[in-house]
């Protein structure tokens, strides 16, 4: 039996603001327990929410971003139900008029060494508040609560349930973390829970219409552990069908450890939550000339980015996606450009898609925080341009520019001058090694001339090897072509 897997996402990504959604008190992460809950937070008898405008507009810049309707008018519910870590006991969410509806985000696709562009089709955002967390205490057994989270902005963003893999999830996940960072609306971290999804996975049978039965893995707070999640739930749930039992809807725990999910709780229903309008807040109004003075204040975003590198720059549109990605690498490959000069914005892709990404992956070190910066590598380009050094020798260049760790803007050339490493174009230099070569390596030239196409291979490998590769590959060629001709 062919097997297809349905997942949809639900993410939580905090809004960084500097206050909580409906309380004054810091949302500032790591501070002493407690020590940033307010009444509100705390809910003590006869407080008021009061809705903080930036989480709105917030809320506005992502419905922009990825094309969805920004509600004219939205609602807050209660969601009702008991935890410690939420003194309510109810959580104030949106639930029949969310502020965010619809709207896509795409991504790039790498499978089976094809890349493809994407897209998900978003069923909402809806704006929310943090609960508490609780603390369990392994000296005296037992739990605390620190409310510093309760109350912190939220916004829910839910997916349909589009993705078929567990890759293609991970892939959308990677694109609406760097669309939130991008927009200054989520610092990203997810260590600190800024950003963490929830995965809705269920099977069915290749070619049926009907959705399986899903189960919820929560609390996913990295790509990785998303990914592990997912493989190992979607084979849970093939093995138990092809043994002849039924996936039952539930809530599941990933365990990293372990690397499997765990039952947590069977899934609640929507109805068990008594979802009624807050009778706290009024309807959340949005008028068209707000929404108007977020557009014109958001940056320019990935979509309309990757248009202009493509128009602009002549950039393929793989490059173009892959390149706005991140803000950072955008910034970065415009100002290599403005600095090389427009000509050089295909070889500036090419570096950073190749040896730049590989260095700062193998490094683990952002695109911001690179040794090499941006003219620095210009630099390296244009003399990859006129000749200076092929592109052989400028990835040993590059190698110790990001080892130098200097500032300087000449720091190619500084390199290429003190290694020794400029390109042998002088003539008649070149061809008092290609000589050397040719007589040392007598027997492949006497197999090249009776026939063998290969040993030129050979030949041009111990003439490079001669120059410690610093010979034009061109003139090396033409010049040995000739003499062997001869
Ligand atoms: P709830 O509010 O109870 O979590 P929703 O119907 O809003 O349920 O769906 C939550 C998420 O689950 C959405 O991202 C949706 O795309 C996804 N989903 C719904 N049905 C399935 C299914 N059969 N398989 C996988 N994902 C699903
Ligand atoms: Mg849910």
């Amino acid at each position: 039996m062919q097997w297809e897997i349905v997942i949809g996402l639900e993410t939580h990504a905090q809004l960084s603001t500097e206050s909580k959604i409906f309380s004054g008190s810091s949302t500032r992460f790591g501070a002493a327990p407690n020590t940033q809950a307010s009444p509100v937070d705390l809910a003590l008898p006869g407080v008021l929410p009061v809705m903080n405008k930036g989480a709105v507009e917030k809320a506005i810049q992502f419905g922009l971003a990825i094309g969805a309707t920004v509600a004219p008018k939205s609602i807050f519910a209660r969601k009702n139900y008991f935890y410690p870590d939420l003194p309510k006991g109810y959580q104030i969410s949106q639930y029949e008029i969310p502020v965010v509806q619809g709207g896509r985000v795409s991504f790039i696709l790498e499978q089976n060494g094809k890349a493809e562009v994407r897209s998900v089709q978003l069923t909402r955002a809806h704006l929310e508040e943090d609960a508490g967390k609780s603390l369990h205490e392994d000296y005296h057994g037992m739990t605390g609560i620190d409310l510093n989270r309760a109350g912190t902005p939220l916004l829910e963003i839910v997916t349909e349930p589009d993705m078929r893999s567990a890759a293609e999830a991970v892939a959308y996940a990677k694109a609406l973390h760097s669309l939130v960072v991008w927009l200054g609306i989520c610092d990203g971290n997810m260590q600190e829970g800024s950003f963490r999804c929830d995965a809705n996975v269920s099977v069915r049978p290749l070619g049926q219409k009907e959705f399986g039965t899903r189960c919820e893995i929560k609390n996913l707070n990295s790509f990785r552990f998303l990914e592990e999640a997912i493989n190992y739930e979607v084979r849970r749930q093939i093995e138990l069908i092809e043994d002849g039992g039924t996936v039952v809807q539930e809530t599941r725990l990933y365990d990293p450890d372990r690397k499997e999910t765990r039952s947590m709780r069977s899934k609640e229903d929507a109805q068990d939550y008594r979802y009624f309008p807050d009778p706290d807040l009024p309807p959340l109004v949005i008028a068209p000339e707000w929404v108007e003075r977020v557009k014109a204040a958001m940056p320019e975003l990935p979509g309309a980015m990757r248009e202009r590198f493509v128009g602009d720059y002549g950039l393929p549109e793989y490059d173009a996606a892959v390149l706005t990605q991140s803000k950072a690498m955008a910034g970065y490959f415009e100002a290599v450009v403005a600095k090389a000069g427009r000509e050089q914005a295909k070889p500036a892709a090419n570096w950073l898609m190749g040896d730049v990404s590989s260095t700062l992956n193998r490094e683990g070190v952002d695109i911001a925080e690179a040794p090499v910066k941006a003219e620095q590598l210009a630099l390296l380009l244009q003399r990859i341009a006129d000749g200076t050094i092929s592109n052989k020798i400028a990835k040993e260049v590059f190698g110790a520019m990001w080892e130098a760790k200097s500032d300087s803007p000449a720091l190619a050339d500084e390199i290429i001058e003190s290694k020794g490493l400029k390109q042998i174009s002088d003539s008649g230099a070149l061809e008092k090694i290609v000589d050397e070569v040719l007589a040392a390596n007598a027997k492949s030239v006497e197999e090249y001339r009776a026939g063998k196409e290969k040993a030129f291979n050979a030949i041009i490998g111990q003439a490079m090897k001669a120059t410690r590769g610093k010979a034009n590959p061109a003139q090396l060629t033409e010049l040995l072509k000739k003499k062997l001709a001869g």
